[in-house]
């Protein structure tokens, strides 16, 4: 199958994370091979050198690696000095976003926007990089509509990007209108559906509260009834995120980004039940 498939990791704060995440590297390795691991990057500074740790970790041991790279709170300078680590480091993939905005609404902004930021990249480092772009099938929280949202995306493809992967949803309805919009506008980069699993309801509720990813009533329904009752709703997750990523290979997905909180168990359930190895 010629599909693309990636794990997302976070950076650890502990020494003990960074074995834990070792582990779970080893563990998605073989498993699922992924094509890449890729690591998120916040716009602090502190989070930003461990974004740089875990890269440096992971390329000294010949693993594949795609990190993420923020514009908000990041000034061109520090992109341009980042990019130059990652280019000695062998780095040839990367994962470009606006980023998140400081509650406090205080950071640098010297590029505003993900476009900007991969119009950047380009402008500084030509065709070294592949970079992927976000995708949001149920709009961006900010967004002014959807056709703005829409356009903006496309304004980031026009930059440069080489493709795209989407923010986690669980209707799959989202995905395939969001695809059809980009086949009537002649966008044809490859899309590739982001996947979070689901083990922990609460923590999902809250985070796609604040990203604007929607649990369907059905689920967040029947992961409500569970409560406590971690295995069956583990089961029920894992049932209803196996379905849906089969159900979008399916429809022609072009692989598909798990987001895997550094645990390699729910994801490799997922792969296990795809019967893809
Ligand atoms: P943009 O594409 O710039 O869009 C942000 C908002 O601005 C949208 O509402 C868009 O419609 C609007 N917009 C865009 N251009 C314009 C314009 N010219 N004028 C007016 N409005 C405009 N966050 C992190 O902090 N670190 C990470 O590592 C990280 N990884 C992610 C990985 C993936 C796959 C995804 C889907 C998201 C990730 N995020 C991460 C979250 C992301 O940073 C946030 O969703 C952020 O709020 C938007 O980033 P963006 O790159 O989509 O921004």
């Amino acid at each position: 199958m010629n599909a693309t498939f990636s794990c997302e990791f976070f950076p650890p704060r502990t020494e003990a994370g960074v074995e834990k995440l070792l582990l779970t590297q080893q563990a998605l390795d073989t498993v699922i091979q992924p094509a890449y691991y890729s690591v998120t990057f916040g716009a602090g500074g502190a989070t930003r050198d461990r974004t740089l740790d875990t890269v440096r970790l992971l390329t000294e041991k010949n693993i594949t690696v795609a990190p993420h790279i923020s514009c908000i709170g990041s000034s061109k300078q520090q992109i341009r000095d980042l990019l130059d680590e990652y280019k000695t480091l062998g780095v040839r993939h990367l994962v470009a976003l606006r980023g998140d905005i400081p509650e406090s609404g205080a950071a640098t902004r010297e590029l505003t926007h993900a476009n900007e930021l991969v119009a950047f990249i380009r402008e500084t480092s030509g065709d070294h990089f592949t970079i992927e772009v976000a995708a949001y099938p149920e709009y961006h929280p900010e967004a002014a509509s959807p056709q703005a949202d829409f356009e903006h995306f496309k304004n980031k493809i026009a930059a440069g990007a080489n493709g795209a992967i989407t923010q986690y949803f669980y209707n799959i309805d989202a995905y395939l209108c969001f695809m059809d919009r980009c086949h009537s506008e002649n966008i044809t980069v490859p899309v590739i559906p982001g996947i979070m699993p689901i083990t922990n309801f609460t923590s999902l509720t809250r985070f796609s509260d604040i990203c604007g990813a929607e649990i369907p009533r059905w689920i967040r329904k029947q992961l409500e009834a569970y409560a406590d009752d971690k295995e069956s709703l583990q089961a029920f997750g894992l049932d209803v995120v196996s379905k849906l990523c089969h159900r979008l290979l399916e429809q022609g997905a072009p692989g598909l980004h798990f987001y895997t909180l550094n645990q390699a168990e729910a994801t490799n359930a997922v792969w296990n039940n795809l019967g893809l190895s």
